[in-house]
């Protein structure tokens, strides 16, 4: 067991400046994530715990994606230079960030090989064999893979790596360009469901062309704000048009009779999912987990009694409830460790993040009944032990709500509009976020803003009203304004 500090001296508290204290201190003292002590930087290796935390959010993942016509495939690690070349924007890049791989035991190779950063270029040189009809088509593939990136800022545990392990990437192919775009809103509507399912507040944005994914025609992000009031982007949608198939030369017939290029995207989500849940939901006394993704749904714990016959009645009456609730699929453990006392187990599971606990006391032995205390609000019921499945999944489900009711109405009150670029600066910096401002939508205006305001410019609303935004003006060229803009200070 790791180093355990019982009660709530030692952690950070969560919101604010300490965020970043809190969130290390969590991922490392609940045994979620083990950072900053395997010998390469950027590199984290994920403990029990945390493994099936991040399994069964991939499970759900994975559940949707096959749901939604989706075939899984796996690409190898390696792509050779002239491959990752093809592309020129692509290769352009990513080349600061890549990976190489220049020997082969003592012989040096011919090929580097790259230790993929991303897989378009090698996914879509097998798709140039795999597809020749517009009848095959659209055709979605994903894998959920280990990328490399040799990331150059400061690295931070599960959000900037250099090996990203939980790497979700698919890959789709149309026979037109429309085709294709209906796949980016389809995947936005797909990547929505998943964070709504975690209950992570997101907006969408439509990235400016200065920073879209290298290659795309363009790019959508979605985008939370961490509890430092800090943006972190948790997932990418690109319409990737015609280029990787042109310089993969991945072709089809069409219905009309002609060979063309596919038209593609993909679409990425990472290690930050497992990151936002962490930071998103937690409290300052650990992690707090959806009932849906929680390993262990419930803990049991016994409150012993002085005497030995009641003592035996309430351990068996508690591993009888384990047994219940694992009968109908709901995770459950009886915390029966002799050496700690009641309040000691309750401080370490709560900073587990536990959802639902169960305590079982004489009291309840003899009126058969649990008192159930919710790990969110800590709010404390008794009930009968009859229907106990049905009554624990639905405080779990009630919990899963009220969670991510609490997250959006915190996202929304870190959502901001300002009209003028001193107003903006002002809003970054007393309540954090993200602002909007009116934009005109030249990139030389946008990039105006971001140097001025000093925060990374996050790009524009998918679907915007022009007859109200067209009431404000652009407050750095005056002309009237054809969008939103939105800043931020972001990871
Ligand atoms: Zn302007």
């Amino acid at each position: 067991m790791v180093t355990f500090l019982c009660g709530e001296e030692g952690l950070p508290k969560k919101e604010g400046e300490s965020f970043s204290e809190w969130f290390d201190y969590v991922i490392r003292e609940a045994e979620v994530y083990d950072y900053g002590r395997y010998p390469i930087k950027g590199m984290g290796v994920w403990m029990p715990y945390g493994y099936a935390i991040r399994k069964n959010i991939v499970e759900m993942i994975r559940r949707l994606l096959d749901s939604t016509g989706h075939e899984e495939i796996l690409l190898p690690i390696l792509i050779p230079e002239d491959l990752l070349s093809k592309e020129a924007e692509h290769i352009k890049g990513f080349l600061d960030q890549v990976y190489w791989v220049t020997h082969g035991g003592l012989e040096e190779l011919d090929v580097k090989l790259a230790l993929r950063p991303t897989s378009e270029t090698s996914l879509t040189y097998m798709e140039s064999f795999w597809l020749s009809s517009y009848k095959e088509l659209p055709k979605k593939y994903y894998q959920i893979v280990s990328i490399f990136r040799y990331e150059t800022k400061a690295t931070r545990p599960m959000i900037r790596l250099r090996e990203v392990t939980t790497f979700k990437e698919a890959h789709t192919a149309h026979d037109s360009f429309e085709d294709a775009e209906r796949q980016v809103f389809e995947a936005v509507e797909i990547y929505s469901r998943i964070f709504d399912e975690l209950g992570i507040p997101y907006i969408v944005s439509k990235r400016p062309d200065w920073d879209k994914f290298a290659g795309a025609l363009y790019t959508i992000a979605f985008d939370t704000i961490l509890p430092d009031g800090k943006v972190l982007q948790i997932g990418t949608v690109h319409h990737l048009g015609q280029s990787f198939s042109k310089a993969l030369n991945a072709k089809i017939h069409l219905q009309n009779g002609e060979n063309d290029y596919i038209w593609q995207t993909s679409y990425g989500l990472s290690d930050r999912v497992v990151a936002s849940v962490i930071a998103i939901h937690g409290d300052d006394k650990g992690l707090i987990l959806p009932f849906k993704i929680a390993p262990l749904k419930t803990v049991i714990v016994p409150i012993p009694s002085k005497d030995e016959q009641d003592n035996k009645k309430i351990f068996d009456y508690s591993r009888k409830i384990a047994e219940q609730l694992s009968e109908c699929g709901i995770s459950a453990k009886v915390d029966d460790r002799p050496d700690y006392t009641p309040g000691w187990k309750y401080n370490y599971w709560e900073l587990k993040g536990v959802p639902v606990r169960i305590e079982v006391g004489l009291r309840e032995v003899n009126s058969n009944t649990i008192t159930v205390v919710r790990r969110d609000s800590r709010e404390k019921i008794n009930i009968g032990i009859e229907d106990i499945c049905l009554n624990i999944k639905k405080i779990g489900e009630q919990l899963d709500a009220d969670l991510q009711c609490k997250a959006k109405r915190k996202f929304n009150e870190s959502v901001n509009r300002a009209s003028t670029i001193d107003e903006a600066k002002k809003v970054l910096s007393e309540k954090k976020g993200i602002v909007e401002i009116p934009w005109c939508g030249r990139i030389t205006c946008g990039k105006r803003m971001e140097e001025e305001v000093d925060a990374r410019f996050l790009g524009s609303p998918l679907n915007i009203s022009v007859e109200e935004v067209s009431k404000h003006k652009c407050p750095v060229c005056g002309s009237e304004a054809k969008t939103i803009a939105r800043l931020a200070k972001t990871y």
